[in-house]
């Protein structure tokens, strides 16, 4: 972390003194703090250390994988994501809301005023996202238009906060923190490829093998059987439009028989990485973060339903936040940091403005 770190320093370095206009760029960085930004991840899904037969051996969202993979395969990346965090968080920093994403851990939420309000003041209005679904089984009909359509529900009732919410009793602390992203999504196509492969893999495959439809306006989503006790995984914002989207394990759509993760919300989780949320404990220990500060730390994933306070780094975990491990039932929120952070990309200059109308 700390060689990465040190070599986009350099690199920022470089470029503010290549800048014709330097008191202006030495400013800025002043104002938007980089100092813990990471793209790399320390932390894997070990899946041979886990029982075969446990939740967690089931439980596994590998984005934090693939792209360590993509980083390595693609040095340019690394430059990219920079970028895009750097953009965010002089978005961020400008609207001067509470929950920003300028790092430090995350400390809780008390005490902070609850800025749940639309319309958001960013400019936008309301974002709406239009989806592509591939479907891509032996038998395609397998998942059905009743399932795809629930899925849309799911994420449109996940992101703007109207779903079911069941928290854990005494959660007090959190109660206010469920947030409206002011992000829609609505079903632009259906696609359904009849395929014998048994399972894809984290390679990005099956997104070859039927290429996303116009990524830099659409959402595309593969389904599809990725082995491995996987249920998904996401290309953040800044990577390749050719590999850009979610592949969902085709049982989590809600209907399916990936119980206790067949409510939709793998999807939910999923397009969180696709709008540039992290997982809420920052994919290593205490001190790595996840860059929204109302979120607190935790030095790993949680799983099942648990209940409430489950502490870690001396913070009550928010194990009811998509950005979990946890069961589908359990988990339903995002928060104000994290909404901003998913807005960020779409305004002026951001790596998903295109898909604005
Ligand atoms: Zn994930």
């Amino acid at each position: 972390m700390k060689k990465l770190f040190l070599s986009l320093a350099s690199l920022a370095i470089l470029f503010t003194s290549c800048n014709s206009d330097d008191s202006k760029e030495v400013t800025q960085d002043q104002q938007i703090d980089m100092s813990d930004f990471y793209v790399y991840t320390d932390f894997n899904d070990d899946l041979s250390s886990k029982s075969i037969n446990s939740k967690e051996s089931f439980k596994t969202c590998y984005t934090m994988d693939v792209l360590n993979k993509q980083l390595s395969e693609n040095p340019g990346l690394e430059k990219k994501m920079y970028d895009v965090e750097y953009h965010t968080r002089k978005f961020i920093t400008a609207k001067g809301k509470p929950g920003g994403g300028t790092g430090g851990g995350g400390g809780g939420t008390s005490g902070e005023a609850d800025v749940d309000v639309l319309p958001i003041n960013d400019g936008l209005g309301t974002i709406n996202i239009p989806v592509y679904v591939h479907i891509v089984l032996p038998n395609a009909n397998d998942v059905t238009n009743t399932q795809v359509q629930s899925q849309i529900n799911v994420l449109n009732d996940d992101f703007s906060s109207t779903n079911t919410n069941l928290l854990p009793s005494g959660a007090t602390n959190f109660v206010n923190d469920a947030t409206v992203s002011g992000i829609t999504f609505s079903l632009a196509g259906t696609f359904r490829y009849n395929n014998n492969t048994a399972s894809w893999g984290t390679n990005n495959a099956v997104k070859s093998a039927y290429p996303p439809i116009t990524p830099q306006t659409h959402l595309n989503i593969w389904v599809c059987n990725i082995g491995g006790g996987i249920l998904g995984y996401a290309q953040f914002p800044g990577g390749n439009s050719a590999t850009d989207g979610v592949v969902l394990l085709y049982s989590s759509l809600p209907g399916g028989s990936a119980a206790p993760y067949n409510l939709g919300r793998t999807a939910t989780h999923e397009v969180g990485h696709y709008l540039n949320l992290r997982h809420i404990w920052g994919d290593g220990k205490c001190r790595q973060d996840d860059f929204v500060t109302d979120t607190p730390s935790s030095d790993g994933a949680n799983y099942g339903c648990p209940s409430y306070p489950t502490i870690n780094c001396s913070s009550t975990d928010m194990t009811m936040n998509y950005m979990d491990y946890t069961d589908d039932a359990c988990m339903y929120m995002f928060t104000d940091g994290q909404r901003n952070r998913m807005r960020a990309i779409f305004t002026a200059g951001g790596a998903r403005e295109s898909m604005l109308p």
